[in-house]
């Protein structure tokens, strides 16, 4: 059988534990047998990171930007002990942080919906994609804990000009605390590109939300750059039939629990960090959420949310079987080809990335998944797989559905 060629090369960075097991076997089981492509590999593995000071990470982001879509497998962040359990030479940033600062992007992420694993929410019928900002706020705040009686002041010195200064509190009887922080309209900018960016690109409404009562200057800042974007896209909105919608923060987490979801909920660095793992919950596990990271002038990164699985990873060491879900990590590849076909204008390159997800979906509606969906799924019968027989049986299901095909 002819191998469909793909035409411009993908970036492809490895990564670590349970996750780098089943990306192999994507590769070997899913992609290659099928594809004529060209990967640009980078490893990312803690151990590499680690021996090239950090340099494949930054190697990696660049041919990402180079090539314009890249496929990345979950990662080690090391902590003190990663550090001690590689023998590393010191905690190396975290891959996806370094990644995101070179692309500029922003992250988002959606759920896989399965018509046997009903989100939580009963109203949710479409995926929630969340963005959220991935810059600045209390991220990079600076903090301090108050022990006597004294000001805390806000002092902003222009260069070359004379200092102004707000009092924040004066701190009477006891201590307490203060914090300070910042963002940027360059950020906040890029932030609204990559959103209206990708909405349009998915024809997605957008809702986006602050807290601008009470934060008069920090927030509304935001909701004018949002209210900027919009006008100056406004005929790309409307020829796309979709609508950009301001909310007030809590409106708009009341709203999104009553919703029947398919929009794009835009979120501030904080409220996107702890709105995505309540998004993520309500739709069902970890391992049915992507992430995609897109830079303000349309690059792309693809992966799974879910982080290398090491739980599961000491099982596979010690030769247990285990039930681990390929789905994100398979649904970061059909991603990131789908997205390289349409890109390319090479439809047969974007229609394999849609039957491989078709032949995920039917295998998991037809009863058969990991532990992890088995506890959620409605099927009467369902059946348990390991790791690899669900993998062997959407291999099956890709087989079949080509037979059918031809
Ligand atoms: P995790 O790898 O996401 O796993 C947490 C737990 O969630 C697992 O133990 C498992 O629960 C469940 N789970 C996650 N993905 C699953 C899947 N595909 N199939 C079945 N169950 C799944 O998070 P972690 O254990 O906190 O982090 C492990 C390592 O990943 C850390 O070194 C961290 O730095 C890294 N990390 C990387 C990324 C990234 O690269 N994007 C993101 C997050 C974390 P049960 O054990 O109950 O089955
Ligand atoms: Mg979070």
């Amino acid at each position: 059988m002819s191998k469909i060629k793909v035409k411009t090369p993908l970036v492809e960075m490895d990564g670590d534990e349970m996750t780098r097991v089943i990306w192999a076997r994507i590769k070997e089981q899913f992609i290659l047998p099928h594809l004529e492509i060209d990967l640009k590999y980078f490893d990312l593995s803690v151990t590499h990171r680690d021996s090239t000071d950090d340099k494949v990470t930054v190697d990696a982001a660049n041919a990402c930007l180079e090539y314009g879509v890249g496929v990345k497998c979950a990662t080690i962040t090391p902590n003190e002990d990663r550090v001690k359990e590689f023998g590393l030479k010191k905690q190396w940033a975290s891959p996806n942080g370094t990644i995101r600062s070179i692309m500029d992007g922003t992250v988002f992420r959606k759920p896989i919906t399965l018509s046997n694993v009903p989100p939580r929410v009963r109203s949710w019928k479409k995926p929630i994609v969340v963005a959220r900002h991935a810059f600045g706020d209390i991220y990079r705040d600076q903090e301090m804990v108050i022990k006597a009686p004294g000001k805390v002041e806000l002092v902003y010195t222009p260069d070359g000009g004379e200092p102004q200064r707000l009092l924040v509190n004066a701190f009477k009887g006891g201590g307490g605390v203060a914090m300070a922080m910042f963002n940027t309209d360059k950020s906040i900018t890029s932030f609204a590109k990559a959103v209206f960016t990708y909405a349009l690109g998915e024809k997605l409404n957008i809702w986006f939300n602050t807290k601008d009562t009470i934060s008069k200057k920090y927030h509304v800042r935001f909701r004018e750059i949002f209210q900027q974007e919009s006008e100056d896209r406004k005929a790309e909105l409307e020829q796309a039939g979709i609508t950009y919608s301001y909310y007030l923060i809590d409106d708009a987490v009341a709203q999104v629990l009553k919703s029947e979801g398919g929009h794009l909920w835009a979120c501030m660095n904080y409220d996107g960090d702890v709105m995505s793992d309540m998004v993520a919950e309500g739709f069902g596990s970890l391992g049915l959420m992507t992430s995609v990271l897109v830079s303000p002038d349309g690059k792309y990164e693809y992966e799974a949310a879910h982080g290398t699985v090491t739980r599961h990873f000491r099982r596979h060491q010690k030769g247990e079987e285990t039930s681990t879900n390929s789905v994100a990590s398979i649904f970061a590849w059909t991603g990131a080809i789908g997205r390289r076909g349409q890109l390319d204008g090479t439809p047969e390159v974007t229609e394999f990335a849609r039957r491989l997800e078709q032949s995920v979906i039917d295998t998991i509606e037809g009863g058969t998944m990991t532990g992890d969906l088995v506890r959620l799924s409605t099927s009467p019968n369902p059946k348990q797989s390991n790791t690899f027989g669900f993998m062997d049986a959407v291999a099956q299901k890709v087989e079949a559905g080509k037979s059918v095909a031809a």
